[in-house]
């Protein structure tokens, strides 16, 4: 793989901060080590002296004096090692990427740690995506991506989709525009990304299966693109057997992935995780030297306990897949007692999003953003995951992953009767 085909002109340019540097140096150094370089505070101002959280299960988690002032304190760019070792284990158990792909021709694999998946897509996009290139996504898609992707200045392409996500045919089809022995002429227009959410689908709720992985990957190898997989709902997937990851049949080192734990163990604490080819991997790092720094210490600090004794995880996650589990199932009756024959969808697999197109309304915007509010039920409309937010979409998202079965019921049934008074007052 020859990534530097890959980066833009900004991301290329990047280099690293001298100061940063010497604090994952002195982050690597036995305490012994005596530093007058770094720029770092000293903690023994800071009013912070000790932290206890108690978790669900009974346990309690202390950070006595000397962890208080590490997770205080500056930290290393890619994430504090412990955290870090720790991630990748985790990585190659669950996906065991192919061996080819840690080879130091096509750049070995690396992690680092983000503020949160959203911030390690945003810089992911910024490596990679120049004014007027061509991108390749399934539309609708998550709206925080298109927030990323469309300042940018990049063209676009939807790649039609279904309930199992990204349709291989199409993609083959949109790709038919180019030959893939051109894509690496100068001046070829060859879309080099493609991106897409394998799991429970934002808004979609789609789920791709393993057929369709295979074949999107064969069709990024033929036209050597990269792919970004974005796997918030990984975690949250329903139903068994879990297909394989495009991480796990990269052989080539094309893969980008994005983790979070902002379903696992906070949304706030924002906290993710991108995998990927280490020449990639290093540049976000060179970004968040220059722009965050490092992910909050204080919320990794806060993980370690909760990852090394590894059964809080499982405790989390078991609990997790069977309560959202419940919450779909409880959406999927409730949309069939009120909203049969008015709305169409398909039941999601993973996830926490239900998509519905709701008959004979043309756009679903107005009728949301305002009549529902004044019903008090709140939506999201679905045209902000379209490409082009200013055309007529007939579909609405659900998250089934807040609200009492019992308000789940309710919002449906007051949908139900806005449906009913809309497409009432418009015949
Ligand atoms: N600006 C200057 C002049 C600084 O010295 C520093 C920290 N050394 C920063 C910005 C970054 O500060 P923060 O830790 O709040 O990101
Ligand atoms: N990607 C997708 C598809 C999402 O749905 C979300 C959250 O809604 C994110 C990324 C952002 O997640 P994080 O909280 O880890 O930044």
């Amino acid at each position: 793989m020859n990534y530097a085909r890959f980066l833009t002109a900004v991301s290329a340019a990047r280099k690293p901060s001298p100061i940063r540097m010497l604090t994952e140096l002195q982050q690597r150094s036995p305490p012994s080590l005596i530093s007058l370089a770094g720029g770092a505070p000293n903690p023994n101002t800071f009013p912070f002296q000790s932290a206890s959280i108690t978790v669900r299960n009974g346990q309690t988690v202390t950070f006595d004096e000397v962890t208080m002032k590490r997770a205080l304190q500056y930290s290393a760019s890619n994430g504090i090692p412990e955290l870090l070792t720790w991630m990748k284990n985790l990585q190659k158990n669950l996906h065991n990427p192919p061996t080819a792909s840690y080879s130091p021709e096509s750049g070995q694999m690396e992690m680092c740690v983000t503020t949160g998946s959203q911030e390690g897509l945003c810089k992911v996009f910024e490596m990679l995506v120049n004014p007027g290139d061509n991108v390749l996504l399934d539309a609708p898609t998550y709206s925080g991506t298109l927030a990323a992707l469309q300042p940018l200045g990049c063209n676009l392409i939807n790649v039609p989709s279904d309930q199992h996500g990204m349709i291989p045919a199409a993609l083959k089809e949109v790709l038919s525009r180019w030959h893939p022995s051109e894509v690496h002429k100068p001046g070829s227009t060859a879309p080099k990304i493609l991106y897409t959410i394998p799991n429970g689908g934002n808004p979609t709720g789609a789920s791709m299966t393993a057929e369709r992985k295979k074949e999107v990957y064969e069709l990024a190898r033929q036209y050597d693109m990269l792919i970004i997989e974005d796997d918030p709902y990984y975690f949250l997937q329903f139903e068994k057997p879990w297909a394989p990851t495009f991480l796990s049949m990269d052989v080539d080192g094309r893969i980008i992935r994005t983790d979070s734990f902002s379903k696992i163990l906070s949304s706030g604490l924002r906290i993710g995780f991108v995998t990927g080819p280490k020449p990639l991997v290093d540049r976000v790092v060179l970004h968040i030297q220059a722009s965050t720094m490092h992910t909050s210490t204080f919320t990794q600090v806060r993980n370690l306990p909760l990852n090394t004794t590894q059964n809080l995880i499982v405790f989390t996650l078991n609990g997790l897949k069977e309560f959202y589990r419940k919450q779909r199932d409880a959406m999927i009756s409730s949309a069939d007692k009120w909203l049969k024959g008015l709305s169409e969808w398909h039941t999601p697999s993973a996830g926490m999003f239900l998509w519905m197109k709701l008959k004979g309304i043309a756009d679903t915007q107005q009728l949301i953003m305002e009549k529902a509010l004044e019903k008090e039920v709140l939506l999201v409309p679905g045209g902000v995951f379209m490409i082009n937010s200013s055309e007529p979409c007939p579909y609405v998202r659900a998250a089934f992953s807040l609200s009492t079965p019992e308000q789940i019921d309710e919002v449906n049934k007051r949908i139900n009767n806005q449906i009913n008074t809309h497409t009432h007052t418009i015949s």
